[in-house]
């Protein structure tokens, strides 16, 4: 497979991420309400649907000649415990932490044997920070959130990685399943990964 073919490959994956993405908000706004009071409980009353599922994140890879490129798409609950915008010192912290553990490829998964760099890394929050009080709407939509955080790596010879290790797990407690997604210049495959079951092999 060329170049060429596996970018178009990369940017309709994105693209298609994105209307699921988009998708999932407007059906957000359409459910809309949930009170206060359950932003502690959110788990028990929570409506499951494909692409929001407490406890479950995606997970694409990508392998070119020299790059991987990985995409996280996964419930804040998974990863701070809430999915409201910060309210204590305890949650900013929490969040801010989040951030920095997020932004490192290597929370999420590792190439055991080889040699990787991160090249580019980009992150969507999974709320506005600068929360303004007057905006309920805004507030409403943030009942259930999530976090997208894509990552280019850089390795020697990507292309011959024969092995990834998610981290999520480690890092975080919040995931139980992990729904992995890859493809390379010559494979492909799905698979899903728990804390058990957090290596697989690209073949
Ligand atoms: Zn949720």
């Amino acid at each position: 497979m060329n170049r060429a073919i596996l970018t178009k490959i990369v940017l309709t994956h994105m693209l298609l991420f994105a209307s699921i993405v988009s998708a999932h908000e407007e059906e957000h706004e359409e459910h809309g309400h949930h009170d206060a009071h359950e932003k502690e409980e959110e788990h028990a009353g929570h409506r499951h649907h494909d692409a929001h599922e407490h406890g479950r994140a995606s997970l694409n890879i990508l392998l070119d000649d020299k790059t991987v490129n990985v995409e996280l798409t996964t419930p804040a609950l998974n990863v701070l415990g809430f999915e409201h915008a910060p309210k204590t010192d305890e949650q900013e912290a929490k969040v801010r932490e989040a951030g920095q553990v997020l932004s490192r490829y290597d929370s999420v998964l590792t190439f055991p044997g080889a040699k990787c760099t991160q090249s580019d890394s980009y992150m969507e929050l999974p709320f506005d920070e600068h929360d303004s009080d007057d905006d309920h709407a805004h507030d409403e939509k943030d009942s259930h959130s999530d976090y997208y955080v894509t990552y280019s790596v850089t390795c020697d010879r990507a292309d011959k990685l024969k092995q990834i290790e998610v981290q999520l797990f480690k890092q975080f407690p919040g995931f139980e399943n992990i729904d992995i997604q890859w493809a390379s210049n010559s494979s492909s495959g799905s698979l899903t990964a728990t804390s058990g079951q957090n290596k697989f092999n690209l073949e």
